[in-house]
């Protein structure tokens, strides 16, 4: 499904956009880190906000009492055999890390499930489908989504798409 991909030269300001929707009327603090020069890569851009609204928003919901939610952009390229889940070559990275709570290790091996939530009942947003719809977002773009977490400090999700470049 889905429409065709599309080129984009901006994936910072698709960023720095979808996080401050995402942020809107919060307690929270956005910091962003980008280089002068972000690789372009070919995405869907509807789809790609998505991705970008559910992990913003779930790090503001980590943070009820407010902080700092910081999203990163790098250029990266990825050698043979260094990450077994990524194809060699040129790759956009970003990420979004939260000050929360934290991911308990026994949540871990279930959070990109659908219908996996830990949010209260009543929560309209509470679903449990945001991260399953990342997954399969990311995925289509032959790309890669994961996320390191410790109690009590906080979580960071990390992405990785493909970068449309000329490789030489
Ligand atoms: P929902 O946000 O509707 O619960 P998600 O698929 O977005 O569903 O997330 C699934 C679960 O993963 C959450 O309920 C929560 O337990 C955990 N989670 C996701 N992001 C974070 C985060 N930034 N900090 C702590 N826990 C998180
Ligand atoms: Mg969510």
């Amino acid at each position: 499904g889905g429409g065709p991909l599309k080129r984009i030269h901006m994936l910072d300001r698709l960023l720095r956009e979808s996080a401050s929707i995402a942020l809107s009327g919060s307690n929270i603090q956005s910091s962003f880190e980008f280089p002068e020069n972000l690789w372009p890569a070919l995405i869907d851009e509807g789809q790609m906000q998505q991705v970008v609204l559910h992990l913003v928003r779930n790090a503001r919901e980590a943070m009820p009492e407010g902080g700092i939610v910081t999203i990163r952009a790098e250029n990266i390229r990825i050698m043979k055999g260094e990450n077994p889940a990524l194809k060699e070559g040129a790759y956009v990275e970003w990420s979004v890390e939260d000050h929360g709570k934290g991911i308990p290790e026994e949540d871990r091996s279930r959070i990109f499930d659908p219908y996996f939530t830990t949010k209260s009942f009543g929560n309209i947003k509470g679903k449990g489908l945001g991260l399953a719809i990342c997954h399969s977002i990311i995925k289509k773009h032959e790309g890669l989504i994961t996320y390191s977490t410790e109690i009590g400090r906080g979580t960071r999700f990390t992405v990785y798409i493909p970068a449309s470049i000329e490789e030489k």
